[in-house]
């Protein structure tokens, strides 16, 4: 029998339309994709805004006073997030992180760490929650954020030099803040703590040791993330990037030799690695020099709720629509929907740059990190 399609029309410019196969089916808890890449992970952006101005993130020049951020009636509110969320759990997703924007300035966050808490996966347990920060409302909110139910938290650090780390967060925002913030998620136990340092040439390039001695006897997790060409604000340039690679070799040449830890799991973002005298993990997201789109496992949903199914996707599928219709859609259909869209998914973005040799590869405005998340 041929499957017939009922469009769902969006008059948005270049936006496809959604399709919802005639006849209905029950969620299975498997998705694959076109390259048989399963459903594992939902990113949700739950704020487009954030108190620092991160140069390779949300430079200041774009990001002034003037910029349009999303009104508030546009956010998906706690009880629609939960509700898709909950859908993006019968598909098979284990793993939600929070993200922004600085997810810890939406209001009441904590509600809404609780009401995820309580939903369950397919296979009975409560999904493993986490998220990422600035860290600079952490030392505020860690306790509350383990008492709602957060598992796990990543934490955003460039620098340990106050003139370097000011310069890349260009608010005037001093480390000891962040440590602080750092310790009180560890003390909350919100572990362990992954630090995410993104490196760029010229910029912080000169802290990667400094930053690797520091956190070596640390029960957290250091992670080095090659710059990427996220968006089109940060004017990124590939001579701008310092490979995972050659970290690893300015490690070894400053006495700190590493060797390679196997992954936890298939799919795993993180390269893992160990200094040689087994004190403290490391981490290499290569995104620019070794792509892992063919694990790649994760869907993202902003704050308006679109739903990604790339980091560097031109365009979202609208699902604020669908659940806010007056047809008043049910569940069933609304996963229809997403299962179609995870089907039809053939993103592998930065295995095409990398073929490319770092061309650009769309004439089209990429969305931008501070709108959809890490
Ligand atoms: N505001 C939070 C934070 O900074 O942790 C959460 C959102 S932020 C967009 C998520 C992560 O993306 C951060 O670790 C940040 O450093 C990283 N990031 C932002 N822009 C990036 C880029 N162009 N290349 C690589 N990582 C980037
Ligand atoms: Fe804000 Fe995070 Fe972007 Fe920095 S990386 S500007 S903290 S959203
Ligand atoms: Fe996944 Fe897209 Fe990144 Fe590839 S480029 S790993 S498909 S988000």
């Amino acid at each position: 029998m041929t499957e017939k399609f009922i469009p769902l029309i969006d008059n948005r410019r270049h936006q496809d339309s959604l399709t919802i196969p005639a006849q209905l089916k029950l969620p299975s808890g498997k998705l694959a994709d076109t390259l048989s890449r399963p459903l594992h992970d939902l990113r949700i952006s739950v704020t487009d805004r954030c108190n620092f101005r991160c140069v390779y993130c949300m430079p200041k020049e774009i990001f002034d006073k003037n910029y349009q951020y999303l009104p508030h009636n546009a956010l998906l509110s706690f009880e629609e997030i939960t509700r898709i969320a909950k859908i993006f759990l019968s598909h098979g997703v284990k793993k939600i992180r929070l993200t922004g924007g600085e997810p810890l300035l939406r209001k009441n966050i904590e509600d809404l760490v609780a009401m995820l808490a309580e939903l369950r996966t397919t296979d009975g347990l409560a999904p493993d929650l986490t998220l990422t920060t600035n860290g600079s409302l952490l030392e505020k909110k860690a306790k509350s954020l383990k008492n709602a139910g957060l598992n796990r938290v990543t934490v955003s650090l460039d620098s340990l030099n106050d003139t370097t780390f000011k310069q890349m967060n260009d608010v005037d925002f001093a480390v000891s803040e962040v440590l602080n913030g750092i310790d009180a998620a560890h003390a909350a136990g919100l572990g362990p703590i992954k630090i995410n340092m993104v490196v760029k040439a010229g910029v912080n390039d000169h802290e990667i040791t400094d930053m690797a001695r520091y956190f070596k006897n640390s029960p957290h997790i250091l992670r080095f993330i090659e710059y990427m060409d996220v968006g089109a604000s940060n004017h990124w340039q590939v001579n701008e990037v310092i490979t995972s690679e050659q970290i690893i070799l300015r490690l070894q040449e400053a006495g700190m030799p590493l060797r390679l830890l196997p992954a936890n799991y298939e799919g795993e973002t993180a390269q893992r690695w160990q200094h040689h005298d087994n004190q403290g993990e490391i981490g290499f997201i290569s995104s620019v020099s070794n792509a892992f789109c063919k694990d790649c496992s994760r869907a993202r949903l902003s704050t308006e709720g679109k739903l990604y199914t790339c980091l560097f996707a031109t365009e979202g599928h609208d699902l604020r629509d669908i659940i806010r219709s007056k047809e008043n859609h049910s569940d069933l259909l609304i996963s229809n929907v997403i299962a179609s869209i995870w089907q039809s998914r053939n993103d592998r973005y930065s295995e095409l740059r990398n073929l490319t040799e770092a061309k650009n590869q769309t004439t089209e405005k990429k969305i931008e990190m501070s709108y959809i998340g890490g």
